[in-house]
C-alpha cells in the first residue's frame, strides 16, 4: 500500500491525541472517520462543538468536516471496515502499581480485530509500556493485517500546531511495508523521520517525557537551593539555558509537574525498568522531587497565612489564579495545582478559585475534580477578601492583573507566585508581600 492508495483511516478514541491526530489527517487530504465510545462527546463534536480548548482546533474540524474528509461515529463499526490505516488512541491510564493500564488498548484491539479488512494497517499511537506492540497483535487476532508504533509528542495547548509542525516522527514496526505506510501518511511534514523497531519506539516516548520531567524537578530543586543561598533561579536558568548543550525549555521553576502524560509515563518508565530488572533511581528521585515541590508549595501558602507548617488553616481565604496544569487547556488530570489545593482545603483553608477555562459550563468530571471549591468568573472575583493570593498556572492573562485593585479587594496582604508571573517589585510597590519560587 503507498501514499496513493490510502483513501480511508479509521481513528479509535477521540480525545487530545485522537481529535487533533484526525483533524490533521483529514487535513493532509485524507479521508478520516474518527470514533469514540462517548456518546456525550460525539454528539458534542457532530453538533460543531469542540469538547476540549485547543487553539486552532475548531477552525480546522470546521473546515474539514465541511470539505467532508472528517466524520465523528459513536462505535468504530462500521469505519474500521473500510479503513486502510487504524489509528489507536485510546487512553492508558496508571495502574494501582504504576504500570500503564493496557485495558483500553486490549479491548479496542479486541474490538477492532475482526472487522480489519486484510492488509489494514493498525497503528498505535496511545503510549504504551514496551512490548505492547505484541499485546496489540494478539489482542488483534489478525494475522493478514500489519501493527506499527507511532508514538505521540504533542503537547496540550499547542497540540494543533505540533501535529503540523512535528520535531520528529517515530515509527517503529517489524516489517517495511507497515513503516512505508505510516510514513506516507506524513509525507507532507518537513520534518525527520526516525524509523526503527517497536520496542525502541516505545521507550523514545517514555525516555522523552521522563527526561522533560527531570528538567522540571532539576531546576525546581535548583530553585529550592536558590532560596537558600540567596540566588534568583531566574539568573541561573537564564546562565544555564545559553548553553546549547542545555537550552532553556523546560526551565521554569514552579509548582511541579503534572497533566495527564508526564505523572503517570514517569511512574511507568520506573515500573518498566523494575519489570526487566533495573532500578532507575534516578526517575524515582524526578518523582520524589514533584512530590516535594507540591508540599512546598502548600508551605509557602500557609506560612504566607502565618500558619506553621502543620498547623489547621480553618478560617483563612485562599484566592487562587489557575486550576489546569498548563496554560491554554482546559485539562485538569493530576494538575499540581489541585493537588496543592485540595491539601490546602483537607487542612481547613476556603478556595476561591479562578480560571480561564473553568469559569463556564463545566462537565461532570471537572465538577467532580473541583469539588468543594468556589469557583469565580473573574479574576478579581478570586481576590475578594482573600488572605493569600496564589498564582498556580502560568495563564499569560494573569500578568495583567491589576495589583492595586487586588491590594484594595484582599483581606490579607501575601501573594504567592507559584509560577514567577509576577513582577515583585511591581506587587511590592502595591502594598502586598511576595514570594515566588527560587526567587531571592
Ligand atoms: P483522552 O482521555 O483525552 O481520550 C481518549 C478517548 O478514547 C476518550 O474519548 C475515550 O472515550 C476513548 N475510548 C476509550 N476506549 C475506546 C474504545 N474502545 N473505542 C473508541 N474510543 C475509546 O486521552 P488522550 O489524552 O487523547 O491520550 C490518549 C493516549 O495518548 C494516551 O495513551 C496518552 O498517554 C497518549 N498521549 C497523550 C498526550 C496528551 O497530551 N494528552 C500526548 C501524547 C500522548
Amino acid at each position: 500500500m503507498s501514499n496513493e492508495t490510502v483513501q480511508q483511516i479509521a481513528v479509535i478514541g477521540t480525545g487530545y491525541v485522537g481529535l487533533t491526530t484526525g483533524t490533521t489527517l483529514a487535513h493532509f487530504g485524507y479521508q478520516v472517520a474518527c470514533c469514540d465510545v462517548d456518546a456525550r462527546k460525539v454528539g458534542l463534536l457532530n453538533d460543531g462543538v469542540i469538547p476540549i480548548v485547543e487553539h486552532g482546533l475548531a477552525e480546522l474540524v470546521a473546515e474539514n468536516r465541511a470539505a467532508g474528509r472528517l466524520s465523528f461515529h459513536l462505535g468504530s463499526d462500521p469505519a474500521v471496515r473500510t479503513a486502510d490505516v487504524i489509528f489507536l488512541c485510546v487512553p492508558t491510564p496508571q495502574d494501582d502499581d504504576g504500570s500503564a493500564d493496557l485495558t483500553y488498548v486490549r479491548a479496542a484491539a479486541a474490538e477492532i480485530g475482526p472487522m480489519l479488512k486484510p492488509g489494514a494497517v493498525v497503528v498505535n499511537k496511545s503510549t504504551v509500556p514496551v512490548g505492547s506492540f505484541h499485546v496489540v497483535g494478539e489482542a488483534l487476532g489478525r494475522d493478514d493485517v500489519d501493527v506499527a508504533s507511532n508514538p505521540e509528542f504533542l503537547r496540550e495547548g499547542s497540540a494543533v500546531h505540533d501535529c503540523l509542525h512535528p520535531d520528529r516522527v517515530v515509527i517503529g514496526a517489524e516489517n517495511g511495508r507497515a513503516a512505508d505506510v505510516v510514513r506516507s501518511l506524513y509525507e507532507s511534514l518537513d520534518t525527520e523521520f526516525i524509523i526503527t523497531d517497536p520496542a525502541s519506539a516505545e521507550t523514545i516516548k517514555y525516555a522523552a517525557n521522563g527526561f522533560l520531567a527531570m528538567k522540571i524537578s532539576f531546576i525546581n530543586s535548583v530553585a529550592a537551593m536558590c532560596e537558600q543561598v540567596g540566588a534568583d533561579v531566574a539568573a541561573v536558568v537564564a546562565g544555564i539555558g545559553s548553553d546549547h548543550r542545555i537550552g532553556d525549555q523546560f526551565l521554569n521553576p514552579g509548582p511541579g509537574w503534572g497533566g495527564s502524560c508526564f505523572p503517570k509515563d514517569s511512574r511507568a518508565l520506573v515500573s518498566i525498568a523494575r519489570d526487566h530488572g533495573y532500578d532507575f533511581s534516578l526517575m524515582r528521585g524526578v518523582i520524589d522531587i514533584n512530590e516535594q515541590q507540591y508540599d512546598r508549595i502548600v508551605n509557602k501558602i500557609a506560612r504566607a497565612a502565618n500558619r506553621f507548617e502543620h498547623d489547621p488553616l480553618d478560617g483563612v481565604v485562599i484566592g487562587v489564579l489557575g486550576l489546569t496544569f498548563k496554560a491554554g487547556t482546559d485539562d485538569l488530570r493530576e494538575s499540581p495545582s489541585l493537588r496543592i489545593l485540595h491539601s490546602l482545603r483537607e487542612r481547613g483553608a476556603e478556595i476561591r478559585a479562578y480560571d480561564p477555562t473553568a469559569s463556564g459550563e463545566l462537565d461532570p468530571i471537572q465538577t467532580d475534580r473541583l469539588d468543594g471549591f468556589t469557583l469565580c468568573k473573574s479574576m478579581a472575583d478570586a481576590t475578594e477578601g482573600a488572605d493569600v493570593l496564589t498564582i498556580l498556572t502560568e495563564w499569560p492573562e494573569f500578568r495583567d492583573l491589576d495589583l492595586a485593585a487586588t491590594a484594595a479587594a484582599m483581606r490579607g496582604t501575601a501573594v504567592v507566585d507559584a509560577r514567577n508571573l509576577l513582577d515583585p517589585d511591581a506587587v511590592k510597590a502595591a502594598g502586598l508581600t511576595y514570594d515566588g519560587v527560587g526567587r531571592s
